[in-house]
């Protein structure tokens, strides 16, 4: 294999040098190679400082004002789900169009505020949030805000939740500007409600192989199984493995998934035998993430202190892959510096 550095970009050639398997930013590359120094000391525990877990968590996917909760309850809350850094993604601007599904969709549907609003929590505490940018995809402005936010420090796009398809033009210009800053974008991918095609998304994979999509949601999940029905959200039925997003997984270098909300949590809890074989096979790409607008932080009542918990057991013994599920793939993808 031979790694050649090119100004900003880092070419890895297979070994006959006739065919390039892999082309990262030079950025993502060191991260890549950080973390992968990083999982091989993961035997030992470290990240001491999250009350409850043996094993520094980072939570991808939170929100301010989440059905109106205050910045103080979530700050409690991620606490004590013990979360040390968390990602706050934030709304679009409120607008009445046929994307917002005339207004309802606005606040991603639960009252969740934007950008600025994340700006301002995450001054507040320094090194315990990071913010994305987020705005409505079919806007004269949209270029113009994503782009101002996303040089004052937004580190990645979403999340994305609008009643578009997922091949749009207008979504196409998100992915364009998510590859032109190296930044990831999340999806919440809904069966005819939001993000609309996932069985197209393979050609927005290939189109834009410089963007980092990450999966979430209801249609991201229910298609880890080959039998999926696209309508059912939540589905309790054995998982029969190969489903689209188990092959998404394998096959796609730059997508992800995001363990985040009921939606994720039942993907792991319908078949815990698949669930821990598909943990372990996707062990590169899961990213922790909890969506969860409960006051508690723990308990019956907090979805993300489950999922930790289940990611966990389930990848009982397997501390490297748990590393990597519950902060290195999100260190990996998302500038957290
Ligand atoms: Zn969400
Ligand atoms: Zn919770």
């Amino acid at each position: 294999m031979l790694v050649e550095i090119r100004g900003s970009e880092v070419r890895i050639t297979a070994d006959s040098g006739t065919q390039t398997r892999l082309i990262m930013k030079r950025r993502n590359f060191l991260k890549t190679t950080t973390s992968f120094a990083a999982t091989a000391t993961a035997a030992v525990p470290q990240f001491t400082n999250a009350a409850k877990s043996d094993v520094e968590i980072i939570d991808i996917h939170q929100h301010v004002n989440f059905h109106g909760r205050t910045n103080e309850v979530l700050v409690k809350h991620q606490d004590t789900m013990g979360v040390s850094k968390t990602v706050l993604l934030p709304s679009g601007g409120q607008f009445n169009l046929s994307s917002t599904n005339n207004g309802r969709a606005n606040g991603l549907a639960a009252r969740v505020f934007g950008t600025e609003a994340a700006i301002r929590l995450t001054k507040l505490h320094p090194g315990k949030f990071v913010y994305f940018c987020n705005q409505v995809p079919d806007l004269d402005s949209t270029k113009a805000d994503l782009e101002k936010w996303l040089k004052s420090g937004a580190k990645g796009i979403g999340e994305q939740k609008f009643k578009l398809e997922l091949d749009s033009k207008p979504m196409q210009l998100i992915y364009e500007i998510a590859a032109e800053f190296e930044v990831p974008v999340l999806l919440h991918f809904q069966h005819k409600s939001y993000n609309m095609g996932f069985d197209r998304l393979p050609s927005m994979l290939k189109n834009y192989p410089k963007t980092t999509f990450v999966g979430h949601a209801q249609t991201m999940w229910g298609n880890i199984d080959a039998n999926h029905k696209q309508e059912v959200m939540y589905p309790k039925t054995k998982v029969k493995p190969g489903g689209l997003t188990d092959r998404y997984l394998a096959d796609y270098e730059n997508f992800y998934g995001d363990l985040s909300a009921g939606s994720g949590q039942n993907s792991l809890t319908r078949d815990e035998e698949h669930a821990a074989g598909f943990l372990e096979r996707h062990q590169d790409k899961l990213c922790l993430g909890t969506d969860c607008a409960d006051k508690t932080g723990e308990g019956k009542g907090c979805s993300g202190a489950g999922t930790i918990s289940i990611v966990k057991r389930l990848l009982e013994g397997n501390d490297a892959a748990t590393a990597k599920i519950m902060h290195g793939n999100a260190r990996r993808i998302i500038d957290f510096d």
